[in-house]
């Protein structure tokens, strides 16, 4: 059997280079190294890798495809089972999916599934020809939310005939896709991209309206959709609620992100304000935690530190990501817990303008206890253990929750206790015809879940409007 070993390496940006600017990090395959890659699949009979994926790409047979040299057919086979996959090639965690059933992967390092995958999509998004546009069957659906999990929706309903309407909060459309995630990962234009197929598929997206506000789920309803998609996300940062968080300097990753993202404070000669510390403290080890930490240290800090109350073999993110990091120089401060956000009180100059401003972080140092119910070791906090880190920014990147705001705007939709919407494995919920899917129904999550319920629900809702 002739085949290397270890996978490809990924090119990316000099991690000394890329500390210093947001242009995206990884650089995709080149031809060769794809073909090189995709060559090193065994086309395993039982196709374990597929069982991995939560849209079940039909992963061989694209890998087969492309390292034929039949591109378009390898995009094909891939577009049937994701509407996104540009996007998913860069931010799945296949490491934990389909590259974790990899045959391959038990004795030698797996297939590259995901470079591969988005070696095929960005090659047809430089060769793609039109797409033949769906005929209209008449009847509207409103989605509701522009994240992966109502784009997912809208893609798969425009597809079957249906009048799409997504109504977005945001001025962009894109969600977590344009706000939270940076370009340095994702860049904007391939979303801006993805975004444009939908609305060429006759997809109509309203930005600047909130749903619960602008408009209610009932006034929808009466405007004549006959179902409804609710995808609005769990974009309400948790804090830590520990003494001084309401100091100055103190951002949740949110908003950090969304001002840098969104709000383009990233770049040279905006007006968006934003707090570019010397010395950063990003406390939580997700992607969201990895995200903050390397846009912080872009935007020009001096020292980025990762405050995460468990160890390294417990940390959330993908193993890619802290990777990265690691190479741009984020320090890891492991088993610290955060117990008080310190801040200047200059009481000999009450108008010291760095008066309420954040000066530190008090910490604990923390060492891992018995297995908690997801069985991940208990962190527990060492007496004594005290210590002060001099930051002037603090971020926060502990988790989120969904918005309450569509729950108690719309009479008889039912949540659970942290406020996730409750819908069954069709995504629809405890009111006929209104479905909800991705984070707003689990809880922050990933991208390619919230788009596997968007197609879930878009074929429940084909099925119960052709009733
Ligand atoms: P969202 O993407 O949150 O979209 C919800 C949309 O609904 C938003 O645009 C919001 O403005 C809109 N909305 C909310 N309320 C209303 C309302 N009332 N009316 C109208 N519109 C409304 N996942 C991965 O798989 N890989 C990663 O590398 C990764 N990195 C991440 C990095 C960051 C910084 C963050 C925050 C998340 C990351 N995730 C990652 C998680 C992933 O992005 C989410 O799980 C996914 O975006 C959820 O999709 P969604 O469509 O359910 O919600
Ligand atoms: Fe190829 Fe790995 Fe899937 Fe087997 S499990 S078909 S080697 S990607």
């Amino acid at each position: 059997m002739a085949f290397d070993p270890k996978r490809n390496a990924m090119p990316t940006q000099d991690p000394k280079e890329r500390a210093h600017n947001f242009s995206e990090v990884a650089l995709g395959y080149t031809g060769a190294l794809a073909i090189a890659e995709a060559n090193r699949c065994l086309q395993c009979k039982n196709q374990p890798c597929v069982s991995g994926c939560p849209v079940n790409i039909a992963i061989p047979d694209f890998i087969r495809a492309l390292r034929d040299g039949n591109l378009a057919e390898s995009y094909q086979i891939i577009a049937k089972s994701s509407s996104l996959p540009a996007i998913c090639g860069r931010v799945c965690p296949q490491e934990s999916q389909c590259e974790a059933k990899c045959t391959l992967g038990i004795k030698f390092e797996p297939v590259a599934i995901g470079r591969l995958e988005r070696f095929v999509a960005d090659y047809h998004r430089a060769h793609r020809e039109g797409i033949p546009l769906p005929e209209k069957n008449g009847i509207k659906v409103a989605v509701v939310g522009s994240g992966p999990s109502g784009l997912a929706c809208a893609a798969e309903l425009a597809k079957r005939g249906y009048s799409v309407s997504i109504y977005e909060a945001l001025h962009l459309a894109g969600g977590v896709l344009s706000y939270g995630i940076p370009e340095f990962r994702l860049p904007k234009s391939i979303v801006a991209d993805e975004i444009e197929q939908l609305t060429k598929l006759g997809v109509d997206i309203e930005t600047n309206v909130v749903i619960g506000k602008t408009l209610t789920i009932a006034e929808l309803q009466a405007a004549g959709f006959k179902a409804i998609y609710i995808a609005s996300g769990a974009g309400l940062p948790n804090f830590m609620n520990i003494p001084g968080e309401g100091a100055n300097g103190v951002y949740s990753a949110n908003e950090f992100l969304t001002r840098s993202n969104l709000m383009k404070a990233y770049k040279d000669g905006s007006a968006t304000p934003i707090m570019r510390g010397q010395r950063v403290a990003v406390v939580g080890g997700g992607n969201v935690a990895m995200d903050a930490a390397r846009t912080a240290l872009r935007l020009g800090a001096e020292e980025v530190s990762i405050v995460y109350r468990r160890s390294m073999q417990e940390l959330p993110a993908r193993k890619e990501e802290v990777e990265h990091a690691e190479e741009e120089g984020i320090v890891f401060r492991l088993l610290t817990n955060p117990v008080e956000v310190l801040s200047y009180n200059n009481l000999d100059d009450p108008r010291d303008p760095k008066n309420g401003f954040v000066s530190g972080l008090r910490c604990l140092k923390m060492e891992l206890g018995e297995p908690d119910e997801k069985g991940r070791r208990r962190p527990v906090a060492i007496p004594g253990s005290e210590f002060d880190l001099p930051v002037d920014v603090v971020i926060m990147a502990i988790g989120t929750s969904p918005n309450p705001l569509i729950k108690k705007t719309t009479e008889g939709l039912e949540t659970d206790r942290h406020g996730c919407i409750l819908a069954d494995e069709n995504g629809l919920t405890s009111l006929p015809l209104i479905y909800a899917g991705g984070d707003a129904v689990t809880g922050a999550a990933t991208v390619i879940s919230a788009m596997g319920a968007g197609k879930k629900a878009a074929i429940a809702i084909d099925e119960a409007l052709k009733k």
